[in-house]
């Protein structure tokens, strides 16, 4: 009899019919069988639906739990209706930055992280600032989590000059400083400067600050509701001017809600071509960009979870099904049919989006899985439970219960 590490049986995947079941063997799915497996620590999944892990594109991660310090001011700018405020609600955030310490920001990092992997999120693009204001302090803080946790959970630390380039001198330094750190991404957000020709220069700047690391390079783009910000088009351009094809990512983007067609046709041709993933958050903000369209065209596009109760947006739990059920509203996307695409916006496409190799579940993969608590898409996302059973390299690392008793009387 073959012996395995761990056995899940009566597993439902996506796309096959009938129940599977998975052996797995050294942190790696060794068997997939239509045949109940034994030899091994069994997890009877009762038909349910098992995933690979889910990703997230963009998180602020620096940042998480401070809205209940900061209040309201900056998420009335934020959030008008057009956007409008966008650039002043960055500056009122920025405030908050003056009491960074790396001891607290840690604690908040580490708490979401335990969230994030509660509700299967196995891989993060975290988003740390990086600037005159905040110092390193977020990125000394994230970087912790990111090394105490590496076992079981990706996080990859984006230094991030929230604030721009131009118009926060110094801040480029800082960037300079955290990748020297051992930061894994350089970040960005040119579309925050005063000129078009100072957003060109900080997406120049940045591109060769990845080439010269050899890294990739995610930026927050085009975040206001102005459709002429063209800073996602800079950023595909850049990443075929400097070598970066296939490791760039443009996160928000949400003017090109504005576009007018030619634009937006423009723009999914150069992203084609340079390979540029797009994370959309679309519960964050009244605009967002066009998710379902590149998805349609093949592109890499992810959903990502963003905040979390921070000075932009007071909620979330770091449950990315949770914000694809919000996405579904948001987008319009309620046939089952879309309901799978959002699945891919939280998984496959969402690695393909940050540059990473989509997980799967066939023979010789990653053992990165989900056991959830129903038994199809539509299901697991309109209940957006914690999955019952979160398995990261092969072994169990958190599981979830949820039930409820009733006492009707009687
Ligand atoms: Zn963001």
């Amino acid at each position: 009899m073959t012996s395995f590490d761990l056995v899940i049986n009566n597993a439902r995947l996506r796309g096959h019919d009938g129940p599977a079941h998975l052996g797995i063997t050294g942190g790696k799915i060794s068997a997939i069988s239509k045949e109940a497996l034994s030899g091994g620590e069994t997890i009877d999944a009762e038909g349910a639906l098992v995933s690979t892990s889910f990703v997230d594109g963009h998180m602020h991660l620096c940042k998480v739990y401070t809205y209940r310090s900061f209040g309201d001011a900056t998420i009335g700018e934020y959030g008008t209706g057009t956007m409008g405020g966008a650039m002043t609600g960055i500056e009122l955030a920025s405030k908050i930055k003056e009491k960074y310490h790396e001891s607290w920001i840690y604690d908040n990092a580490k708490a979401a992280a335990l969230n994030a992997i509660k509700h299967g999120v196995l891989h993060i693009q975290a988003f740390v600032d990086t600037d005159t204001k905040a110092r390193l302090e977020g990125i000394k803080g994230v970087m912790r989590v990111r090394d105490e946790l590496k076992d079981v959970i990706k996080i990859e630390v984006v230094a991030f000059p929230q604030d721009g380039l131009l118009r926060d001198p110094g801040a480029e330094e800082y960037v300079q400083e955290a990748m020297k750190l051992g930061a894994d991404v350089v970040g960005g957000i040119p579309w925050i400067e005063y000129t078009d020709a100072q957003s060109q220069e900080h997406v120049t700047r940045m591109a060769k600050l990845a080439q010269k690391h050899g890294t990739r390079l995610a930026m927050l783009n085009d975040d206001a509701g102005d459709a002429n910000l063209r800073t996602s088009e800079m950023l595909a351009v850049a990443a075929l001017e400097f070598g970066l094809e296939g490791k760039v990512t443009s996160c928000h983007a949400r003017a090109m809600a504005l576009y007018p067609e030619p634009t937006f046709r423009r723009l999914a041709a150069l992203a084609e071509q340079a390979q540029m993933g797009f994370i959309t958050d679309p519960h964050t903000g009244p605009l967002h960009l066009r998710a379902l369209e590149l998805f349609d065209m093949g592109q890499a596009v992810g959903i990502g979870h963003d905040d979390i109760e921070d000075p932009y947006y007071p909620w979330g739990r770091y449950n990315m099904l949770e914000i694809a059920f919000l996405s579904a509203h948001i987008l319009g996307a309620n046939t089952r049919a879309r309901m799978e695409n959002l699945f891919d916006m939280i998984t496959e496409r969402a690695s393909r989006a940050i540059g990473a190799t989509p997980k799967k579940i066939t023979e010789g993969a990653v053992a990165d899985l989900l056991v959830h608590s129903h038994d199809d898409v539509h299901e697991v996302l309109n209940h957006h439970l914690p999955p019952k059973v979160v398995i990261s390299r092969g072994k169990v690392v958190a599981r979830s219960t949820s039930s409820t008793e009733f006492s009707l009387g009687g």
